[in-house]
């Protein structure tokens, strides 16, 4: 595709924090920018995430020999990953792609680009707030992977392996080793592996500080704006959207719109095997001790993120994954698991005070890896969606990708991995 003029109108649909760095991206590139969203931008799955910028976490949900745990989470609804068994169609379409994404080969490909679009995003954040003006509460602790069993350990090490042939350095510890680097963790530990490089931020002001950027440049956030219908010209050629305020025209349209995709690419005939990875983050008063690094507990799979600024006095803890088409209603169980499971590792109260719960839909494509691409059969749409456990930490190189296949330019990253195509 030859390079298309940068002053072409862009509509993005969808205002995460996919949607508006790619608005960042395309508005540095001087294009006209409209981002519309359902309902206020940033607080869809953006909203309350654990704000990990964590290349080490560069792995796609499929991984070789996962079948008989994939298994497990089918039948144990307290499973930090669950798989509700529902006769849904999307549902087994999606498990099919997954188990065949348990390859080593298709791993080691999804892996490298992962950790290539998360280093690059990692070294874009460190310059974002000087750019668009604004805080977002970034700041290089590293991250711990903390393990109460040796099964645990082992796990960890193998991640660090993994992740260390891309350059994402780490090294283990002891238990005593452990404890004593971070002595919010009170329970009985293992031992951990810790990665230097690794980074937080507060996800909202993310999303803030990428709007802010897209604004100063020009660009148009739309709330409330809902996207119901498209016209399609000849060739597929989208000449408009239907919104729940109007209709828009626009050269190009971004669908980027997370775990709302499927239905939506479903009334263009397009395939985005798109569902949803339910999780839940809690905001507690900070415990005694405190963890003054964001750690994973390993066997629990909970992410405990400490906060700063006007946040500091509050700590996030996140977790589980359960596989859902749409819905969000809220678990009491898992809310609880995720509780005494943190409470195994740290001094969690009995009866913690809890100051917020979210939920969020993780946009969980089949094999783990985004779709940041051009629609085939349609001359101007392109897909950036399906960021699973890495929308936040993957944002400012997957809006940079898609920024460069919009416009026509040549991609800062290999598109293969990514392309819609695939599905
Ligand atoms: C508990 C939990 C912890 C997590 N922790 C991390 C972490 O530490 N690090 C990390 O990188 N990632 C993390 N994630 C994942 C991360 O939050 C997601 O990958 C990311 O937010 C996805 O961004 P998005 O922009 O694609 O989706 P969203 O933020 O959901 O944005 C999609 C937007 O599209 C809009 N939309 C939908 N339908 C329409 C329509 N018809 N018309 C107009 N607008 C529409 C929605 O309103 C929404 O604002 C976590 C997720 C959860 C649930």
């Amino acid at each position: 595709m030859g390079r298309v003029s940068a002053k072409q109108n862009i509509l993005v649909i969808g205002g995460g924090v996919i949607g508006l760095s790619t608005a960042y991206e395309l508005s540095r590139r001087g294009a006209s920018v409209t981002v519309i969203d359902k309902g206020e931008p940033g607080f869809g799955c953006s909203y309350g995430n654990a704000g990990w910028i964590t290349p080490c976490f560069a792995l796609p949900l499929p991984m070789p020999g996962m079948f008989l745990k994939a298994v497990g989470w089918l039948l144990d609804p307290e499973s930090p990953l669950h798989i509700h068994p529902a006769a849904d169609p999307l549902l087994f379409r999606w498990l099919f792609g997954f188990m065949r994404s348990m390859r080593a080969g298709k791993m080691r490909e999804s892996v490298r680009a992962l950790t290539e679009i998360s280093k690059y995003s990692l070294e874009a954040y460190s310059k974002l707030s000087v750019e668009t003006g604004s805080e977002f509460g970034f700041e290089k602790k590293g991250l711990l992977m903390a393990a109460q069993s040796p099964a645990g350990v082992r796990a960890a090490i193998q991640e660090m392996e993994l992740v260390a042939a891309h350059g994402v350095p780490g090294r283990f510890l002891t238990g005593e080793e452990t404890k004593a680097f971070e002595p919010a963790l009170t329970g009985k530990i293992e031992g951990s592996v810790y990665f230097p490089e690794e980074a937080h931020a507060e996800p909202l002001q993310v999303v803030r500080a990428f709007a802010a950027g897209a604004e100063k440049l020009g660009a148009k956030l739309l709330s409330r704006t809902e996207i119901y219908d498209f016209e399609i010209g000849r060739g597929g050629h989208i000449q408009s959207v239907r919104t729940t305020r109007g209709k828009f025209v626009a050269d190009q349209y971004v669908l980027a719109t997370g775990s709302w995709s499927h239905p939506i690419a479903r009334a263009l005939r397009l395939r985005v095997p798109v569902l949803g990875g339910k999780g839940y983050a809690m905001i507690t008063p900070v415990l005694s001790p405190n963890p003054s690094h964001p750690m994973m507990l390993i066997e629990k799979k909970i992410a405990v993120t400490p906060r700063q600024g006007a946040q500091a006095g509050t700590l996030r803890i996140a977790g589980t994954l359960e596989l859902v088409n749409g819905d969000d209603s809220i678990s009491p169980r898992r809310v609880n698991a995720i509780v005494r499971g943190a409470r195994e590792f740290m001094n969690v109260p009995e009866e913690p005070q809890i100051l917020e719960l979210w939920r969020g839909l993780r946009p969980c494509t089949p094999d783990g890896v985004p779709i940041i691409g051009r629609a085939s059969g349609f001359t101007n749409l392109t897909v950036v969606t399906g960021h699973q456990m890495l929308g936040l930490q993957s944002a400012p190189g997957s809006g940079r990708l898609a920024a460069e296949l919009v416009l026509g330019e040549k991609p800062t990253f290999d598109p293969h991995p990514f392309r819609a195509s695939r599905f």
